[in-house]
């Protein structure tokens, strides 16, 4: 029997890594643990799980290494955004086929993307960066409205706003410094933390891709639609569907895109998650990431007889040939429980009348009540997920609406710290 570990590097120790954990134990397959999170692992399982610093992935890759002993990987998964750049560094040192340091770099800064989209002359909004003390007033002169700002290496939708004139452009810039200053945001070692990016708002429908790239050829795993419009100021996700009903050929269009952005970035083995715009029947990639779709809406993907993409991805990481692996029949979609409003969480109620909406599948509240919610464009959260199953895609959505309108959130107001002068 083969000993040898697969190595999962993450930035959680939530859904997805047990999930990971579940597969392979059902597959025997040891997994080796990466994670900033030592500190918070309860299960034995992770044990011998190795700290990293995701501000400081060469070093952390020659950690990984050197703590692998003579057990090196045989493969290399991530989970989560922060360590997509370790996992690479890992494969790299050890020969194994996973997407470059480079190319695994550049997917998380989003100036970077724009600049390969550019380079390889795919379709692209305009953008310019914006660097911190910069005359905001001369450059909100410059820019096109609407237009969209973010921050370059955020994720979630975190900070990221929509800014429909000159006026609004400096008080947006303005939001978002002060959400990358707050002390538990901040990256102090992030020496670009507070240049942001300004590029053309692109309208259309949004569809989010799921891919699975083998030496540099990408293999589309779903293509999800999201049917409610994201048209700004701020961009929730709520509804996730698939399959999407367009017509084949777009479909077919926007794989290539995904696939040629994927290639212009450099990446070339393991999960990507892309999210794109089709708009006057053009696919524009707005990001393509180096990991699987994440935490828990992964559980609206399943292939064959019901296997989890956890199982095809570790499978996948083994060497194993997983191209003939298809997705269920079935429609399948998620909903991210949009946080309405700034507050604590003081209750939930609803959630036996949710799941009893047909074809519902399992509602799962992640806040914690006493949890201080704090919406987009400041927070990253959601209240939970819902998850429905049906035959077609509008059935699911019906499903999922009807859910989420049998819920129902107590949310008081923040009572704010008064520190009393003795
Ligand atoms: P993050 O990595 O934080 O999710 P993205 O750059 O992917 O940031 O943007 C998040 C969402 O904001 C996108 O899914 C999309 O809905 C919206 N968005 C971002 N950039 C644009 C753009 N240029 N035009 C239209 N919508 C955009």
């Amino acid at each position: 029997m083969n000993d040898r570990p697969v190595l999962l590097c993450a930035a959680t120790t939530g859904y997805q890594v047990r999930a990971f954990g579940d597969v392979a134990r059902r597959l025997g397959v040891p997994l080796a643990f990466a994670t900033d999170r030592c500190d918070q692992l309860e299960d034995p399982w992770w044990d011998q799980a190795v700290p990293i610093r995701f501000h400081a992935p060469d070093e952390s890759a020659d950690a990984v290494v050197s703590a692998m002993g003579g057990r090196l990987p045989r493969g290399v998964l991530a989970v989560g955004d922060p360590p997509v750049g370790i996992a690479a560094r890992v494969a790299d040192r050890l020969g194994l086929p996973w997407h470059p340091p480079a190319a695994a770099d550049a997917s998380r800064i989003k100036l970077a993307f724009r600049e390969a989209l550019a380079a390889a002359g795919l379709p692209h909004p305009w953008f310019t960066a914006l660097a911190a003390g910069a005359d905001l007033r001369a450059q909100a002169r410059t820019l096109r409205y609407p237009c969209v700002v973010k921050p370059l290496s955020r994720s979630g939708s975190q900070g990221v706003m929509r800014v429909d004139s000159a006026e609004a452009f400096e008080s947006a810039v303005a939001r978002i410094r002060r959400l990358l200053a707050l002390p538990d945001v901040r990256r102090p070692h992030d020496e670009r933390g507070d240049v942001l990016l300004a590029e053309a708002f692109i309208p259309g429908r949004e569809y989010a891709i799921e891919g699975l790239m083998t030496a540099g050829t990408l293999e589309v795993l779903a293509i999800f639609d999201k049917p409610d419009p994201l048209d700004g100021p701020f961009f929730e996700e709520t509804i996730y569907v698939t399959p999407c009903e367009m017509e084949e050929d777009v479909q077919a269009r926007l794989g290539e895109a995904v696939a040629a952005a994927a290639r212009a970035l450099g990446l070339r083995h393991g999960a990507i998650h892309a999210e794109c715009r089709v708009s006057g029947g053009v696919p524009y990639v707005i990001e393509v990431a180096a990991r699987p779709i994440g935490g828990l809406c992964a559980r609206a993907l399943r292939f064959g007889d019901g296997r989890p993409l956890e199982e095809l991805l570790l499978r996948h990481a083994l060497g194993e040939d997983v191209s003939t692996w298809t997705r269920e029949a079935a429609a399948s979609g998620v909903m991210m429980i949009p946080i309405p409003r700034r507050g604590v969480l003081k209750g939930v109620a609803g959630v036996e009348a949710a799941r009893a909406v047909p074809y519902v599948r399992d509602v799962a509240i992640t806040a914690g009540i006493d949890q201080v919610l704090v919406p987009l464009p400041e927070g990253r959260s959601y209240l939970g997920f819902i998850f429905a199953r049906a035959a077609a895609a509008p059935a699911v959505v019906e499903a999922l609406r009807a859910a989420h309108a049998r819920l129902s959130f107590l949310i008081d107001r923040e009572v704010p710290v008064v520190s009393h002068a003795s």
